[in-house]
């Protein structure tokens, strides 16, 4: 692997390490934030975790969640530790945009080593040490790749945050599986991980007010255009209010759509305070990515990708069906790879 005996070297002594991820941090930015930081700190490193937003409670369980510093919430610890650091990990993201203010003051800052991991589309060249693997099925498999590849076998702890990430992203092992990942799989059972427990703690740990709203969304919020092959839901301000929604409470609400047989696209639209933001979906060769990139200030992979617009919710929705058109044909002709 390039560049990593450049990273052993670096390593070899104590080191200050800040760890961030991206906005809205799904279960791949928390595990591979929590493997990195518990495989870091049993070296004796000095290491924090931050992210811009507070992650969903869904993940509450995790070993270290507790420790993870919200910028959002409290920006003084952040700000005191980010000045005296070593080494920046930059983990599920690629570019300072990414993580707004916090991704600013990381930018000032000199003499700091950058490592970079992951597998989202069209890095931007920052990282002194980069492992980006647009193939990869999430960070965790690169995390679990990069401690192998450093000589390492994960313990159970970090085993079992590398593979909250994998479990997340593929949607359980629907998307972006490989032998190699399978191997992987089977190397965190083979250390000791409760993959039944693991699943358990994060999909059927609802609150009643969950399936509620998954109800609203299905009965009053839902378009089809068959056209278009598309499916909407969108949530309103009001509807925010209503079902009392609260962080990771809309996670996994779009990938309903694309169980419908004649939907290729699935469009998830919430009226946020002051932004609206979308989450796109897809099944096969039809990209999302482009979609969000090119409209919506956005990216992520080909079938998942998100972005924003700071239009209304009446306008954010006209302008997806204005869109529509020019991808008829190819909505209409996706191929499965
Ligand atoms: P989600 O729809 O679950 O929020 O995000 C799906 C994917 O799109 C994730 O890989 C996420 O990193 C990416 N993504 C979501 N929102 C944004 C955004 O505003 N900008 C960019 N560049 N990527 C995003
Ligand atoms: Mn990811």
């Amino acid at each position: 692997m390039e560049g990593i005996e450049d990273v052993r070297a670096r390593l070899s002594t104590p080191q200050k390490i800040l760890i961030t991820s991206h906005r809205n941090p799904d279960g791949d930015a928390i595990g591979s934030s929590l493997a990195m930081y518990h495989w870091l700190k049993d070296q004796g490193h000095h290491v924090m975790v931050a992210f811009p937003s507070e992650y969903p409670e869904t993940y509450e369980w995790m070993p270290g969640s507790d420790d993870i510093q919200i910028f959002d919430l409290d920006v003084e610890p952040i700000a005191a530790f980010l000045q005296h650091i070593d080494i920046s990990i930059i983990l599920d993201y690629n570019s300072l945009t990414r993580i707004d203010k916090l991704g600013a003051l990381l930018e000032q800052k000199e003499d700091v080593y950058t490592m970079l991991i992951d597998h989202h589309l069209y890095p931007d060249p920052i990282g002194d040490f980069i492992l980006s693997d647009t193939t990869a099925s999430s960070t965790c498999e690169l995390v679990y790749r990069f401690i192998t590849a450093y000589g390492h076998r994960p313990n159970l702890i970090v085993s079992e945050c590398i593979y909250v990430g994998i479990l997340t992203d593929t949607g359980s092992f629907q998307y972006s599986t490989s032998p190699r990942l399978f191997r992987i799989v089977a190397d965190l059972q083979e250390i000791g991980i409760n993959s039944n427990h693991i699943h358990d703690a994060i999909f059927n740990n609802l609150e009643e007010k969950n399936l509620r709203l998954l109800g609203h969304c299905l009965a009053n919020r839902m378009e089809i255009l068959e056209k278009y092959k598309t499916g909407i839901i969108f949530l309103n301000k009001h509807d925010f209010k209503v079902f009392d929604i609260q962080r990771g409470d809309t996670e996994g609400i779009v990938n309903h759509l694309l169980k419908l047989k004649h939907v290729n696209m699935a469009v998830f639209i919430r009226q946020q305070p002051t932004i609206i933001k979308l989450s796109l979906r897809s099944k096969g060769n039809f990209s999302v990515e482009e979609i969000a990139k090119t409209y919506f200030n956005g990216g992520g992979h080909r079938n998942a990708s998100g972005g924003y617009t700071k239009q209304g919710l009446g306008a954010t929705l006209k302008q997806i069906k204005e869109i529509l058109p020019q991808y008829e044909e190819k909505l209409n002709n996706i191929t499965i790879t």
